[in-house]
């Protein structure tokens, strides 16, 4: 019987989960992280009175950041508290269209009946249909290592056979969205989810068609403070728990003796380790910490998902017609695809993003008759494009876009700018080339083919976060957070003993 260590790299969301979890199984649990704040992308800033959160905006599943409060028996009210959206999103075409998406079904498919003539039954078909996939079929995914025997044991496999459909799999979510809807606008807006893990909805698979589930049957949320609140919450309930933060840190190296885990190499000083748990992106886990250019290698040859380019904008005036989230959609959805995907040149009419958490707390986040405009399009990942120029190119499409959809000139109001690229994605997380969601799912198989959350060659060596299983968002790293903390358990008999001790299995 001794006491056992886990180090964690990398205070992501993933990261922090996965420290409350293991210092809940009995674990001494330190996390070095190498900015001088916890969160990773999900973190905030401030400039003149307008406050931005960084990057994640949209939050889906808070049962699963009200699992990790449960586990550690500690009262969420006082951390953290959220409420349902009444609309998901706000949907602007070209030709003046505007579609609320209300996050009650019926009035979801009454508003889409009104502004595109497609049947309701379309509609609460597809939403059944993402239902059962998700409950069935893509739990397995998210609740289980795909790599070990025991999830051939334990998971509902038969449950997900029996709900499984070859369109899932052989289709593409546009193929599949164009045979559930009569109308184009509401093929665009439900091919829409493949962006939700950086993916192409003209090549992923329609399996992802289950994502329009968590916003539109389970809802779509808003933290109370901004999405600043979910880092704060869970950094201050592993503090609670008993784990250490060494902030300002960064790990150098993982140790490895006879093909197991020792500890890691932090400013020189080595700190041993039972368990190291990474939750720097894989790719660069293999080539920085470990040498091994050859995992790295193998590693990158999966096609990395799709990065941002984001501009926060401090905005002189209110806009009412405007909610929490908008999408002004392009044109030519396909052709935006294939600009980001295939030929990598900037696209004119890109799909532009503005989350505006201002109109949530009014005056809690912009000075009052203000506005904090987080304002995204997606483009490739980083391959040494000239940022610099793209960031002009595609501020002046941006703003043309605004201008046309809202009849408005909305470069007359922007008195703060700030831009973040996937340059500065790449070095602010360590995230290699910048992508949002480690790899994409453009491929059929992308869903078993991602980094699985163990090391099969180093023992005592487990990964979580975006660019490993179950995949990138934030509630995909709390559930690989979940299954690290599973493979961790199996492997050692951990429960919490009045010494803080934790015993080992084999
Ligand atoms: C612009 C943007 C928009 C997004 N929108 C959404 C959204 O709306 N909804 C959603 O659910 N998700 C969204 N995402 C994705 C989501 O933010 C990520 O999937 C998730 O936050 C990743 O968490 P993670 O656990 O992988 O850690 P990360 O956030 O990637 O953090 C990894 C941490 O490891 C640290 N680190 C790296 N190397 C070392 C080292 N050697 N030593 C110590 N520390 C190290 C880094 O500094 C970083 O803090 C978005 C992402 C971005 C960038």
């Amino acid at each position: 019987m001794s006491s056992k260590k886990a180090i964690v790299i990398g205070a992501g969301v993933g990261g922090i989960a996965t420290a409350i979890r293991l210092q809940l199984q009995g674990f001494n649990v330190q996390v070095f992280e190498k900015n001088d704040y916890p969160g990773g992308k999900l973190t905030h800033f401030e400039i003149d009175g307008f406050k931005f959160d960084a990057g994640p905006s949209l939050f889906t599943s808070p049962r699963l950041i009200e699992e990790l409060f449960a586990l550690a028996k500690e009262p969420i009210a006082p951390y953290f508290s959220y409420e349902k959206l009444e609309v998901a999103c706000t949907y602007f075409y070209e030709d003046g269209v505007r579609i609320k998406a209300f996050t009650d079904s019926e009035a979801f498919a009454k508003e889409l009946l009104e502004k595109t003539d497609e049947p309701s039954e379309n509609i609460s078909r597809y939403l059944h249909r993402a239902s059962l996939a998700y409950r069935n079929i893509a739990n397995i995914f998210l609740s289980y290592s795909l790599h070990t025997v025991q999830t051939l044991t334990k998971a509902p496999i038969f449950k997900a056979i029996s709900n499984f459909k070859w369109a899932y799999l052989f289709k593409s979510l546009n193929d599949y969205n164009q045979s559930s809807f009569k109308s184009p606008k509401l093929v665009q807006l439900f091919n829409r989810f493949a962006t939700y893990n950086g993916s192409n909805p003209y090549q992923a698979p329609a399996m992802l068609s289950l994502i329009a589930h968590l916003e539109h049957n389970e809802g779509a949320h808003y933290p109370k403070g901004g999405m600043i609140s979910i880092t704060n919450a869970l950094y201050r309930l592993a503090l609670k728990t008993g784990v250490e933060f060494s902030l300002g840190q960064s790990v150098k190296q993982i140790v490895v003796e006879n093909d197991r885990v020792k500890g890691v190499l932090v400013n020189e000083v080595f700190h041993q380790a039972h368990v190291v748990v990474s939750n720097m992106d894989v790719y660069f886990t293999y080539k920085q910490l470990l040498n091994n250019n050859i995992k790295a290698a193998q590693v990158k040859k999966q096609e990395r998902s799709s990065s941002a380019l984001i501009f926060y904008w401090g905005m002189n005036k209110s806009f009412p017609a405007l909610g929490l989230h908008n999408i002004f959609f392009s044109k030519d959805y396909r052709a935006e695809f294939e600009a980001i995907f295939h030929t990598g040149l900037p696209y004119a009419d890109p799909t532009v993003y503005v989350n505006i958490t201002d109109k949530m707390e009014p005056g809690a986040h912009a000075p009052l008759g203000k506005e904090n405009w987080f304002v995204m399009i997606n483009v490739p990942a980083n391959t040494g494009q000239d940022w610099a120029a793209l960031e002009q190119f595609y501020r002046q499409a941006i703003i043309q876009k605004l201008n046309r959809v809202l009849g408005d000139q909305v470069e007359s109001y922007i008195t703060v700018s700030e831009v973040l690229s996937p340059v500065t994605i790449e070095s602010k997380t360590a995230s290699y080339m910048g992508s949002l969601y480690g790899t994409s799912s453009n491929s059929r198989m992308s869903a078993f083919m991602r980094h699985p959350n163990y090391s099969k060659a180093i023992d005592g060596l487990y990964f979580v976060g975006g660019s490993v299983h179950p995949g990138g968002g934030i509630p995909l790293c709390l559930s690989g957070a979940a299954i690290v903390s599973d493979l961790v358990q199996n492997k050692y008999k951990t429960h919490i003993s009045p010494n803080n001790s934790v015993h080992e299995k084999n």
